[in-house]
């Protein structure tokens, strides 16, 4: 017995000295100021954390800002956004890195840590799917990966729900960025379809992107999945919501 636990000490000694040794020569760097990571901690310094503003959208009773976007548009169930898009802070950052700078361990790290918060909510838990935002095949293929898949991913990981691919991108799209709600509707009300309409989807879906804005390109999403399934209940998970 005595043996066995110094036998477990040398082995855990050992992995601590070759990680601190990993960690001299090739030290990982956080993901939104490039400062280099202390040891043990993964994408995010502690001071890009502390800068994180969490909406807590997961504990409230009522309906949230996000939840109000879809109001008069589209029946939405829930949805949950983690934090407050703000920019000049870390959220900012972390969400270009996810997008443009090829981060996908990030993206599916931040899809972890979104069901870890989501895990005790009930609504979140009456969720049987998730349902990735598609990007269209030609960006994808430029991009070699699509974020929100690997958020759904990462969300996956964590609560063990499945992901379903179900949309299809018809068509590539303008930036969204500057332009109104109006015209974000125009631009995007008829890009998504059904990829395979023979498969049955499960009852309650969740809708999974990376940032929450005018809520359009989710809507164009939503409207495809209800007029092949008008019966599903749909709900949103995003790591961000920006206020438009
Ligand atoms: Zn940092």
């Amino acid at each position: 017995m005595f043996l066995f636990a110094a036998q477990l000490t040398i082995h855990r000694m050992s992995r601590e000295i070759v990680s601190g040794i990993r960690h001299f020569f090739f030290p990982e760097t956080c993901s939104s100021c490039d400062k280099e990571l202390p040891q043990g901690v993964s994408f995010i310094c502690p001071i890009c954390w502390d800068e994180l503003n969490f909406t807590h959208f997961e504990k409230f009773e009522t309906s949230t800002s996000a939840e109000q976007i879809f109001w008069g548009r589209i029946g939405i169930s829930h949805v949950f956004s983690i934090i407050y898009y703000e920019s000049g802070k870390s959220i900012q950052n972390i969400l270009h890195q996810i997008k443009y700078q090829n981060a996908k361990e990030l993206a599916v790290y931040m899809g972890e840590l979104v069901g870890k918060r989501l895990a005790e909510n009930n609504d979140f838990q009456s969720i049987d799917a998730l349902i990735p935002i598609p990007l269209h095949d030609k960006k994808e293929f430029i991009r070699g990966y699509n974020q929100s898949l690997l958020i759904a991913n990462g969300l996956k990981n964590q609560t063990n729900k499945p992901v379903i691919e179900i949309l299809r991108r018809k068509k590539h799209h303008e930036s969204q960025t500057k332009k109104s709600r109006e015209e974000r509707w125009q631009n995007v009300k008829d890009i998504f379809s059904i990829a395979r309409k023979d498969d049955k989807i499960p009852k309650h879906i969740a809708i999974v992107d990376d940032v929450l804005t005018t809520g359009s390109t989710i809507e164009s999403a939503a409207m495809a999945i209800l007029k092949n399934y008008p019966e599903t209940k749909i709900s949103v998970i995003t790591i961000a919501l920006a206020k438009s």
